[in-house]
């Protein structure tokens, strides 16, 4: 579905940040994907390098992991809008800097506010932090479900980390239907 206008103006000039160090680096930016008019929102950390190639969040193997984790909540990817906490990707995929997440948390914040979906489902570490402003672990949140500006927030393994420790999928479908009943009583569907 086509951005807002007030959406893409934002999307416009996160393409032209130079606030951080990482627009030295980027392909280009990687604003979001899916629908501006979502219920649900997933956030996620940074663009790796087939974000950063395609200009899309979650275009590579995480990202298929993701569509499954969609799927598993009877969903399609064009009915959720995806975004990360940093729109540019870091050199090597390494975890965002805090400076680098306080310069671009802005960005995200505006998106959520345009957006205002129903429920929001914070895939892993870095984006629960930015946007709970903890410093806790993904092992103490999830299971539980937090508020985000009134906004019910769902946190959840990254898919990443579910590649490299496939153990933790359990807790992650629990999760999800945490994420779907959320959703259905929230918003009826
Ligand atoms: N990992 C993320 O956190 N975001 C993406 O867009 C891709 C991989």
């Amino acid at each position: 579905m086509a951005e807002t206008p007030v959406l893409a103006a934002l999307k416009q000039a996160v393409a032209e940040c130079r606030k951080c160090v990482l627009c030295g680096t980027r392909t280009q930016t990687v604003f979001s994907d899916g629908s501006p008019t979502a219920k649900l929102v997933f956030v996620g950390e940074a663009p790796g390098r087939d974000e950063d190639l395609k200009g899309l969040p979650f275009v590579g193997r995480a990202g298929q992991l993701l569509d499954k984790m969609i799927a598993a909540i009877g969903m399609r990817r064009e009915e959720v809008y995806i975004c990360n906490v940093l729109k540019c990707r870091p050199p090597d995929n390494r975890t965002p800097l805090p400076e680098e997440v306080e310069q671009c948390l802005p960005y995200l914040e505006q998106q959520l506010a345009l957006v205002r979906p129903a429920l929001i489902c914070a895939l892993g570490l870095s984006s629960l932090q930015a946007l709970l402003k903890t410093k806790a672990s993904m092992a103490s949140m999830r299971g539980r479900t937090f508020e985000y500006k009134g906004i019910p927030l769902i946190p959840t393994y990254h898919p990443a980390a579910l590649l490299r420790n496939p153990s933790l999928k359990r807790e992650a479908w629990v999760d999800m239907q945490r994420v779907r009943e959320t959703l259905i009583a929230r918003t009826g569907t």
